[in-house]
């Protein structure tokens, strides 16, 4: 008997080629859908030039999650297409807000002059923090990212720079997430020095934290030409499915089954060594599963022998996000040059954000951008019964685009996705849910192992280190 991977999205796959590298033993990948790839799915309009990402676009090359990226893409090698940090889309980040398009200050010079949509220099957040008292809760104990960064920086700061932040980082509401999971370093700056700034600056000069830098194993060639070179980000050439399709390749090249079209629909225990995953006409009798299923997809197939674990799956939300891509023939509709823009929820609009797709890349004479829409407020915009249309969606999304950006024209070519429960939400005691989820696990000695985006980072980064890791425990069992 083997070990068998549950899910065929980047996690799944990454769990895969690790245990490939480090046993050498075939095995199989169960991936439910007719395709590999998970949320990352790329469309290329090659004629005219251009392509839509419906899920994620880019990846940032930095640190250990980064090099750790790097790495596997230089082992696949794949043509990537880097963003350097001097580039106007690394540079320049927008808000909408108060009716305007505001650009987010990116020089200290920024901090001294008041920017919309602030009323204040953004000084005088950081002497907020310098001379608010240390943490009112609890050690150790969680709190939401909005309630943090309001006693650290001021309400202004929680409204207009980090609530439309992490919408644009899990399509969620800043006044439910977890700063102990998503803002860890800073949580703990707080923790130990009295405040955020303190902590930076103590950290500046702390061996621990250079040392931590230096720890840094550096494998890649690819990591130290993106250091050199200063990417912010990358993309690769045929846009970011090739990732998931080059690694399907490499794995079944080297005699992994990647069984597409194989929904495994219940998974029980017996004993410490062995498991039975139930697919459609048969059983699959295997010693050790790794399961990278979004964590309410494990929940179902837990439930009949372990509800307790199940629940606790069940415990991690998930939002839905309406993603609509649109492209336009002619190349100077955008008044601005970046990344994109995105929209503070006490705006009140049915936008998360836009992405100035066709700013990042070159799309051959095209404007290409994607409006995001929905996510924690779904059900508020989109929630009605009968669900909205792809045209009614569509007609939502360049409404926004006609008042926020001003583009009055008809897009030539359009694409509408609504991706439902593609991300899970990391609310106010995540690292607590995920510690006693894998504390049942082992006391309970199950089989089984989880890696994917539920638990250990939202990014694409954070789930390949993430299979990374419970791969390399599966060494010590
Ligand atoms: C709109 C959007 C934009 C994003 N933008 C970025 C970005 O720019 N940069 C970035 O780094 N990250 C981004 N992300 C996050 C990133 O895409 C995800 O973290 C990552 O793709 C998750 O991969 P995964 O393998 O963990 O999960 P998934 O992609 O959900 O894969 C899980 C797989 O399991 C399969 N499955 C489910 N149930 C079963 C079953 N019962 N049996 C067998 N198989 C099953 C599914 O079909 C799926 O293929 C974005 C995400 C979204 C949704």
């Amino acid at each position: 008997m083997k070990t068998a991977v549950l899910g065929g999205g980047i996690s799944g796959l990454s769990a895969g080629y690790y245990i490939l590298r480090r046993f050498g033993k075939p095995f199989t990948i169960y991936e439910a859908s007719p395709r590999v790839g998970g949320w990352i799915r790329s469309e290329w309009h090659k004629n005219q030039g251009f392509f839509f990402e419906s899920g994620p676009r880019t990846i940032r090359p930095k640190g250990l999650p980064g090099a750790n990226t790097l790495e596997l893409v230089e082992e696949l090698q794949l043509p990537i297409k880097p963003i350097p940090s001097s580039h106007a889309s690394a540079r320049n980040r927008m808000l909408y807000a108060k009716n305007q398009i505001c650009m987010l200050p990116n020089s200290p010079k920024g901090l001294v002059s008041v920017v919309p949509p602030f009323s204040k220099p953004l000084y005088r957040a950081l002497i907020h923090d310098l001379t608010t008292a240390d943490s009112v809760v609890a050690k150790n104990q969680d709190e939401s990212i909005y309630s943090f960064v309001q006693r650290r920086f001021g309400k202004e700061i929680a409204d207009y720079a980090i609530s439309p932040m992490i919408c644009g980082i899990c399509a969620g509401d800043a006044r439910e997430i977890s700063v102990r999971f998503l803002m860890e370093s800073i949580f703990e700056h707080e923790q130990k020095y009295g405040g955020v700034l303190k902590g930076l600056l103590y950290s500046r000069f702390n061996d621990k934290y250079n040392a931590l830098k230096d720890k840094i194993q550096v494998e890649s060639n690819l990591y130290k030409r993106a250091c050199k070179e200063k990417w912010a980000m990358y993309s690769l050439e045929d846009g970011l499915e090739q990732l998931p399709r080059s690694l399907r390749k490499y794995l079944t090249e080297r005699n992994v089954n990647v069984q597409l079209n194989s929904k495994c629909h219940n998974l029980r225990f017996n004993g410490a060594d062995k498991a039975v995953m139930s697919f459609k006409n048969t059983d699959v009798p295997v010693s050790h599963v790794v399961s990278s299923l979004p964590a309410y997809q494990l929940a179902q197939l837990t439930k009949a022998q372990h509800p307790s674990l199940s629940a606790q799956l069940l415990s991690i939300p998930y939002v839905d996000v309406v993603v609509v891509n649109l492209q336009y023939d002619n190349d100077q509709l955008l008044k601005h040059n970046g990344f994109g823009l995105l929209v503070p929820p006490v705006e009140n609009l049915p936008v998360l954000g836009i992405i100035f797709d066709s700013c990042c890349f070159d799309m051959a004479g095209n404007t290409v951008i994607t409006v995001m829409m929905g996510g924690h407020w779904f059900d508020k915009w989109f929630g009605q019964q009968p669900p909205p249309s792809q045209k009614e969606l569509r007609d939502v999304a360049q409404q926004q685009v006609r008042r926020i950006l001003g583009i009055m024209e008809d897009p030539k070519f359009s694409r509408v996705h609504t991706l439902h429960k593609c991300i899970p939400q990391y609310t106010v005691g995540h690292k607590r849910r995920v510690q006693g989820i894998r504390e049942y696990i082992k006391s309970y000695k199950l089989p089984l192992s989880l890696c994917g985006a539920a638990y250990d980072g939202v990014g694409i980064n954070d789930v390949i280190l993430s299979a990374r890791n419970q791969v390399d425990n599966l060494l010590e069992i």
